[in-house]
């Protein structure tokens, strides 16, 4: 996982009242302190490890609309993902890269020929038809090509774009762009609780061992998979929504594949599992579904999930297999915020729920769940729904025209 680079300031020379109060240096927290921050608001975002410490370092690192969410049925959550991957393409050159995505059919795969034709013109239509969107059958006489991928009882191949990015690069560049607009960070500090006000929250924070006090008209609770931790640090208590934690392992394997990204069904379950090209020499692989109990700090990969991941690597791309087990480079864990419900986890919404304490003019914002990808979407939708509790402000920028570099 990459780290990065931005220093901590927690700003110790005078009275600490900000409009926003962000928990949560993940890539919707720092959404939003951009966003805000945008907006002309004074924000402070406070993160109690490093930037991207939880899920979004530890995602597939696709910039995507979701083609297996047409399975679903969201149109909605697609066509958003194919808007957001539009703009930071244009917006994140070096971090949001357009990259082919390879997608075989064997007798045994369960998407047959005909279902990915139309699920992939349906990808095509709400990515509005532009080239980026177009996808096409590859002639049999490149298959050999595919970067050693199993040819034996091919029957068709697939090729679709979508964007791959380095998602803690991709957080680090968002909070530095916040930064640049006046956001302050803190960090390490962590969240220790707050007390509710009529116009505003008195917030606890722990930094280098000691606690300060500063006040926010409204707190924006970020914290990903401990969003349940910040609600019952809360005086009075805020009740959450029922979530499900769900732990996704990818892996990482010595290696190279050089054609682009492959989207192949888990011969054991059916489920979409990628074979990436990650970094120079290693191939990553992602990711499994497993319900998860507990700490979300004690998040770890299982021994029953990195077998997984290396069967299907296997059963694709044979050369993996060869020479014994391939050299596992690295094995990383994250936890998606699920909502709960019936029935299997994949089938389950990934929308970005946002919850208040109050209808009017909330204190408190919660965000649950989402997508790397539709992060400026999340945030412009937090700005909307904790707008009527915000003084009003000169708005400084547009995030849609706020460039984003790599953090050196
Ligand atoms: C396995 C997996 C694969 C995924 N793949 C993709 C993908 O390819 N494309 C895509 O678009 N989306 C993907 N997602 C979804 C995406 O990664 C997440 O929705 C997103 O990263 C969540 O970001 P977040 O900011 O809400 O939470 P997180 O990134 O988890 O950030 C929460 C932060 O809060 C901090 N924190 C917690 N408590 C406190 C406290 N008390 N005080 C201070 N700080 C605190 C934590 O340290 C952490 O840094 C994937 C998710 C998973 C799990």
């Amino acid at each position: 996982m990459s780290g990065c680079a931005i220093p901590l300031s927690l700003p110790v020379d005078r009275v600490h009242q900000y409009d926003i109060v962000v928990v949560g240096g993940g890539i919707n927290g720092v959404g939003v302190a951009q966003a805000a921050a945008a907006a002309g608001c004074s924000v402070l975002l406070v993160e109690k490890h490093a930037l991207a410490h939880g899920a979004s370092s530890r995602s597939s690192k696709l910039i995507h609309g979701g083609l297996r969410y047409l399975e679903s049925g969201n149109l909605r959550l697609v066509r958003q993902g194919l808007n957001e991957r539009r703009v930071l393409l244009r917006l994140a050159p070096e971090l949001v890269r357009l990259r082919p995505f390879y997608i075989p059919i064997y007798p045994a795969t369960r998407r047959r020929p005909a279902v990915l034709r139309l699920g992939l013109s349906l990808y095509a239509l709400l990515g509005n038809l532009r080239p980026a969107a177009r996808f096409s059958s590859l002639p049999r006489r490149e298959w050999a090509g595919l970067d050693g991928l199993r040819t034996d009882g091919l029957e068709a191949v697939f090729r679709y774009f979508d964007a791959q990015t380095d998602d803690a690069a991709l957080t680090a560049a968002v909070m530095r762009s916040a930064m640049s607009l006046g956001a302050e960070l803190a960090m390490p500090a962590e969240f220790v609780g707050a007390r509710l006000a009529d116009d505003g929250c008195h917030i606890d924070i722990r930094t280098a061992g000691a606690e300060q006090s500063v006040t926010a008209k409204v707190l924006v609770n970020a914290a990903g998979a401990w969003v349940e931790e910040v609600l019952h640090a809360l005086q009075p208590p805020v009740a959450p929504r029922t979530i499900v934690l769900v732990q996704g392992t990818h892996l990482t394997v010595r290696g190279e594949l050089r054609k682009g990204l492959y989207y192949v069904e888990s011969p054991r379950d059916g489920r979409a599992v990628f074979v990436m090209p990650w970094q120079t020499g290693s191939v990553l692989i992602g990711t499994t579904e497993t319900k998860f109990k507990g700490d979300p700090d004690e998040v770890r990969p299982l021994a029953a999930e990195v077998h997984y991941l290396l069967s299907v690597l296997r059963h694709y791309f044979p050369r993996f297999g060869e020479a014994g087990q391939p050299q596992v480079l690295d094995a990383y864990a994250g936890l998606r915020v699920l909502p709960a419900g019936e029935g299997h986890v994949f089938h389950r919404s990934r929308e970005t729920l946002l919850d208040t304490d109050r209808a009017h003019r909330p204190r408190v914002l919660t965000i649950n769940g989402g997508k790397l990808t539709s992060f400026r979407a999340t945030a412009a939708a937090v700005m909307r729904r904790i707008g009527p509790s915000l003084p009003s402000r000169k708005p400084r920028a547009r995030t849609d025209r706020l460039r984003l570099g790599p953090v050196l």
